[in-house]
């Protein structure tokens, strides 16, 4: 059975190429699956919408009804970082869907992806940081909503720190929230996850994978996890333009091996989602991004 692979060609919501977010990296992630074979018909999954009665499980109603109806207060809209259009509105609710939907084949398999998703500075009030839903913290919570999920971990490995899906569910007792970050990236004000690990600019490799590789059995004595959501975000990566961090290509291997390798070892499920990572390189983004998929499909 091949690698259970979350899309939707609406995930790209057809912003201008030389817009600060790098909208083109969904359709070249496909390109970048296919020609590595991954992206073959029976490993692809079409997502539906997440309906508005998922959303409001981890976000505010009006918040979610003005998303919906794109009538999204500009000053909301400034602190997203782009206008709440159809495309927008439309991207935002399939790639929450799209991560609920890898959630339950992840549940299904051992393993499954979603190519977009880890919209984690989505908070329950509203949307910043390019993230209009938070679409792990809304799968997490309709997981346990139909009880096929009592404890649910989440580890946030993109650069930037998790503040909206700590600030959606710090105090659910069954979610544990993980983050590490770098230590003087966005967001300025961070809302406390369950564990936060704060790292200096310029960590490599090495470093990095060696406080992984610490922190991953603790993660894991915590309790016994019915899955992990995996935030495999790529702005770690020294040619980020907004990571600060210094990794390079076999460090992010190294690190989505150690991940997946970790929790498979130990029979959780697990569903990645893609995250953040940002570069006018799209093509070479896409490639950092297709290391998660390359990685997971030695665990399908
Ligand atoms: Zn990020």
């Amino acid at each position: 059975m091949p690698l259970q692979i979350v899309h939707h060609p609406d995930y790209d919501a057809g912003f201008a190429t030389n817009h600060r977010f790098p909208m083109s990296k969904y359709p070249l992630l496909m390109e970048a699956l296919r020609a590595r074979g991954l992206a073959s018909p029976d490993a692809l999954n079409t997502t539906d919408p997440a309906p508005a009665s998922w959303l409001k499980l981890a976000h505010a109603a009006d918040y979610v009804d003005q998303v919906i109806s794109c009538s999204v207060p500009e000053k909301i809209e400034r602190e997203i970082g782009f206008p709440v259009g159809p495309r927008v509105s439309l991207r935002a609710q399939l790639a929450t869907g799209g991560t609920i939907l890898a959630a339950r084949l992840a549940l299904r398999h051992g393993i499954a992806c979603n190519t977009a998703g880890g919209s984690h500075h989505a908070r329950r009030a509203q949307g910043a940081g390019f993230c209009t839903f938070n679409d792990v913290a809304v799968a997490s919570l309709v997981l346990l909503d139909e009880g096929a999920a009592q404890n649910i971990l989440v580890v946030d490995l993109d650069v930037h720190q998790g503040d909206g899906t700590a600030d959606i569910l710090s105090d659910q007792p069954g979610v544990f929230t993980f983050s590490m970050h770098g230590e003087r990236n966005y967001p300025v004000r961070k809302i406390a996850s369950d564990l936060d690990i704060a790292l200096p600019d310029g960590t490599g490799d090495a470093a990095y994978l060696r406080r992984l590789a610490t922190i991953l059995p603790e993660l894991s004595a915590r309790a016994r996890w019915d899955i992990v959501f995996y935030n495999a975000g790529v702005d770690v990566h020294a040619e980020d333009r907004l990571g600060r961090l210094a990794l390079s290509n076999g460090g992010l291997r190294a690190r989505d091996e150690m991940v997946i390798g970790h929790f498979r070892a130990l029979g959780i499920p697990v569903c990645g989602v893609i995250g953040g990572g940002y570069s006018t390189d799209v093509p070479a983004l896409a490639s950092r991004h297709a290391i998660l998929f390359e990685v997971a499909s030695t665990y399908a």
